[in-house]
């Protein structure tokens, strides 16, 4: 029986091989290999995968480009109530805004004249309708006189639909504070080591003994990025040019000189692989389809000029701070 290409160890007992995916499938991916053991899939999907997954970044992002989990389809992070000038606004999977009704104010004007006033949605009004008649039975009529619970609901339905509404097309600016924390950037190291990892086991298994690739893996079983290999990956926080050859939301992974360079959702990194595949190979998630220029020769040539070419230390795209 063959080895798991994480722990390196023969399954045994319930422990059998089970198909992992290279490309994680909440970006998409559905390129799968039976080479990885039940414990380690499952420690992985458990581990750093499920927290760059229920990131807000990756979320927005599966929820962008539709993608269709285990679970079903991605839910829009952004859906939820919200506190906006000093109303409540819910926010709907649909991206619709909703004004939530949360009661009528209820004012005694200088006459002593009750006024009920409230902001609601349309689709509130039969429920704006029975929490006045419940208001106005409680109150009573003038003079502590009392009124019928089918007294008040006709008052209430007559002051509903007599009443003018002030009609407003209302556009709030919802804003959400998200925070990517350290824990976030480990885990989306290491998703890029795996990524990196699982596809050499793919393209080159024979690479796999080389000095860099056995600390992919270690760093993979112990679930803890060795500081050896965090140096080797670079993100490139800025690489436009990219987008002019790819579709949007497409994953990529390509073996470039002794370069891995991927885009796996909104990120692009690189791992510095120390020596080279024989030539160049494209791994991507399927669900990517041809390059927009049609052209993936000149996306190679691009890169080669961008990436290849250049010392690490001269990338147009610096690693974000908290790499370097
Ligand atoms: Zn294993």
């Amino acid at each position: 029986m063959s080895k798991c290409i994480i722990c390196n160890k023969t399954p045994q007992g319930d422990n059998c091989l089970t198909e992992e995916h290279v490309v994680p499938e909440f970006l998409g991916g559905s390129i799968k290999r039976k080479n990885t053991c039940k414990s380690c899939n499952s420690k992985m999907g458990n581990g750093f995968e499920s927290v760059v997954e229920k990131s807000f970044i990756f979320q927005l992002f599966s929820y962008r480009y539709g993608v269709v989990k285990k679970s079903g389809a991605s839910k829009n992070p952004l859906a939820g109530d919200y506190d906006v000038d000093g109303r409540k606004i819910e926010f709907g999977e649909d991206g619709e805004v909703k004004v939530k009704f949360t009661g009528f104010e209820e004012v005694e004007n200088e006459d002593g004249v009750t006024v009920y006033s409230a902001i609601l949605d349309e689709s509130d009004i039969d429920m704006a309708k029975a929490a006045l008649a419940k208001k106005i039975f409680r109150k009573g009529g003038g003079d502590g006189e009392t009124i019928s619970r089918g007294q008040a609901k006709k008052i209430a339905e007559k002051f509903i639909s007599e009443n003018e509404f002030k009609k407003e097309s209302y556009r709030p600016h919802l804003s959400k504070r998200v925070e990517m924390d350290q824990k976030f950037f480990d885990s989306l190291v290491l998703l890029f080591v795996k990524v990196c990892y699982e596809s050499l086991c793919l393209l080159d298994p024979g690479f796999l003994s080389e000095r860099v690739p056995q600390q992919m893996r270690k760093s993979l079983d112990k679930h803890m990025l060795s500081k050896k290999i965090e140096s080797n990956v670079r993100f490139m926080s800025d690489f436009p040019a990219v987008d002019d050859y790819l579709l949007d939301g497409q994953n990529y992974v390509i073996f470039l000189g002794q370069y891995c360079v991927m885009r796996l959702g909104p990120f692009n990194a690189i791992v510095i692989l120390e020596s080279s595949l024989e030539e160049p190979s494209f791994l991507a998630s399927p669900g990517v389809k041809k390059s927009r220029h049609g052209d993936f020769t000149q996306f190679i040539a691009f890169l080669e000029e961008n990436v290849v070419k250049n010392k690490h230390k001269s990338f147009a795209f610096p690693p974000p701070p908290f790499l370097s």
